[in-house]
C-alpha cells in the first residue's frame, strides 16, 4: 500500500482546494482518517477510535453485505431510472410496506437536502401556498430551499418572509403555543402555511423526545390551517429510535411526506421521498423531474443492502437495548457531574446537555473524548449538548467504553 500524505501537508492542500470558509474539519488536530469497519474508524497512524457519531454507517464501516451489492451491480450496469430495471421498484415496495397505509408513491433523490427540497416543491403544488414552518434551530439541508429552511443556518437577518420558526418541543410536558405564535407570524405577513417540516427526534435542536400528545396536537394545528405535515427523516431514520425503521412513528407524529437519505446507502448516495400519490401528480400537473443519479440500480441496490442487513441482524431492536444501556448507565456515570443537567434520548440517538457550559469547553470536552478513543459531536442551538449517535452495530463492549469515555472527559474538562 502506498503510505498516507502526511497530516499537516494534506491539512494545507485540503485548505487550498477545499477551502476553510463553508468546509471547517471536525476536531482542533485533524482527525486523519484511513479505514473504517462496524462502529470503529482507524486513523492513518494506526489508532482505532470507536465512532459514536457517525450516522450514515447505520449498519457499521464498509460492511461487506452493502459493499458486495453495490460493486456487484456497478460492474453489472449503472443506468438511470428511465429504462425499465427491477431494483428501484423493488426498494420503493419494501420501502411502501414500513410506512402508513396512503403513503403509496416513493421518489429518489441523491441527498437528504434535494429529499427535503422536494418535500417542499410537493407541499407548494399541493397547496398552491408558500409559508412554511420549521423548529429553532433544524438543520434540512443545502439547497437553496432546504438551507432557508434551516435556522441553523441562518446568519442575522437571512430568515425568507416565506418562513417562521417555533420551539423545539422541550422538558416533559410541552405545549403547541410556540408553533400556534409562529402561524398567527405567517399569517401576519401574508403567507398561507404550505408545510411544517419536523425531525421527530429534534437531533439539531438538541435531541428531544416530546410525548406523542405533542405531536398529534401540532400535527392537528398543522392540518386545521391546510399545511402538510413532513417528517424528516433523513437523520434519525433506519432504526435509530429503537423501536421502528422510522422515528415518527413511536413519536406520534402522522406524516403526509418523509424524507430520507443519509444512513439509506450505508454511505452510497441515495434519498427518498415516500408520499401521497396525489402530491406528486399535483407536482405533475406543473413540472417534470428527474435526477441523473437518483435510483439507479447501484443506489437501490445499496439501499436493499442496508434494508436486508437492518432487519437480519435484528439492528432496530440492538439499538434500543444499546440504547437504553446507554442513557441509564451515562446517567449514574456523570450523576455527580455539576455541568451535566440531562442525558436524554431513544434509541442510538443520545445527548448529554451541558446547557449553561460555556461552548468552548463543550468543544474542549469533545476534543478530549476524541484524545481518549471515542467519536462524539456536538448539538442544540449553543452547542452544549454532546451527541452520541453511532452505528447501530455499536457493540456492548464498545458501549461501555463511550460511557465511561465521555465520564472522564467530562470529569477532567468541565464544571464536575
Ligand atoms: N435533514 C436532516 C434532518 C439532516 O440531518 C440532514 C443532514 N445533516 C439533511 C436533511 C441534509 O442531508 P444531506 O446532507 O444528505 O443533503
Amino acid at each position: 500500500p502506498v503510505a498516507p500524505p502526511e497530516t499537516g501537508a494534506l491539512t494545507r492542500r485540503r485548505a487550498a482546494v477545499l477551502g476553510t470558509a463553508l468546509a471547517p474539519l471536525t476536531y482542533s488536530t485533524p482527525l486523519h482518517v484511513a479505514s473504517g469497519r462496524g462502529a470503529t474508524m482507524t486513523d492513518t497512524d494506526g489508532r482505532t477510535y470507536v465512532d459514536a457519531y457517525n450516522n450514515v454507517p447505520v449498519v457499521g464501516h464498509a460492511h461487506p453485505r452493502v459493499s458486495e451489492a453495490i460493486a456487484d451491480q456497478v460492474r453489472v450496469l449503472a443506468t438511470n431510472l428511465r429504462y425499465l430495471h427491477p431494483r428501484a421498484i423493488e426498494l420503493a415496495e419494501r420501502l411502501v410496506a414500513t410506512v402508513p397505509a396512503g403513503l403509496d408513491t416513493v421518489l429518489f433523490l441523491n441527498s437528504g437536502s434535494e429529499a427535503v427540497d422536494l418535500a417542499y416543491r410537493l407541499a407548494m403544488a399541493d397547496t398552491g401556498r408558500r409559508g412554511a414552518l420549521v423548529t429553532d434551530f433544524a438543520y434540512h439541508g443545502v439547497t437553496a430551499a432546504a438551507a432557508a429552511l434551516s435556522p441553523e443556518e441562518w446568519l442575522d437577518g437571512s430568515k425568507p418572509g416565506y418562513a417562521e420558526r417555533f420551539d423545539a418541543p422541550v422538558g416533559p410536558d410541552p405545549d403547541i403555543a410556540s408553533f400556534r405564535a409562529a402561524l398567527d407570524r405567517l399569517a401576519a405577513a401574508g403567507q398561507d402555511p404550505a408545510m411544517v417540516v419536523v425531525d421527530p427526534l429534534y437531533t439539531s435542536d438538541g435531541i428531544h423526545t416530546p410525548g406523542a400528545a405533542y405531536h398529534t396536537a401540532l400535527g392537528d394545528a398543522a392540518r386545521a390551517a391546510g399545511a402538510l405535515v413532513v417528517a424528516d427523516e433523513v437523520q434519525a431514520g433506519f432504526g435509530r429510535a429503537g423501536d421502528h425503521l422510522w422515528s415518527f412513528t413511536a413519536s406520534g407524529l402522522d406524516p403526509d411526506v418523509i424524507t430520507l437519505g443519509k444512513p439509506m446507502g450505508n454511505g452510497h448516495p441515495i434519498a427518498a421521498v415516500i408520499t401521497r400519490s396525489a402530491y406528486v401528480e399535483a407536482l405533475g400537473r406543473e413540472a417534470e423531474f428527474f435526477s441523473t443519479f437518483a435510483g439507479s440500480p447501484v443506489a437501490a441496490a445499496a439501499g436493499l443492502a442496508v434494508l436486508d442487513v437492518i432487519e437480519d441482524e435484528g439492528l432496530v431492536e440492538h439499538a434500543a437495548v444499546m440504547g437504553a444501556r446507554l442513557v441509564s448507565r451515562l446517567r449514574e456515570a456523570t450523576a455527580g457531574c455539576a455541568a451535566v443537567r440531562e442525558v436524554r434520548g431513544r434509541g442510538l440517538l443520545v445527548g448529554v446537555d451541558l446547557a449553561g457550559t460555556d461552548p468552548a469547553v463543550v468543544s474542549r470536552v469533545q476534543d478530549r473524548v476524541r484524545e481518549l478513543g471515542v467519536l462524539v459531536g456536538t448539538t442544540g442551538a449553543r452547542y452544549d449538548v454532546l451527541k452520541i449517535r453511532p452505528p447501530l452495530v455499536i457493540s456492548a463492549g464498545q458501549i461501555e467504553t463511550v460511557i465511561d469515555t465521555v465520564a472522564s472527559a467530562l470529569d477532567q474538562i468541565a464544571d464536575c
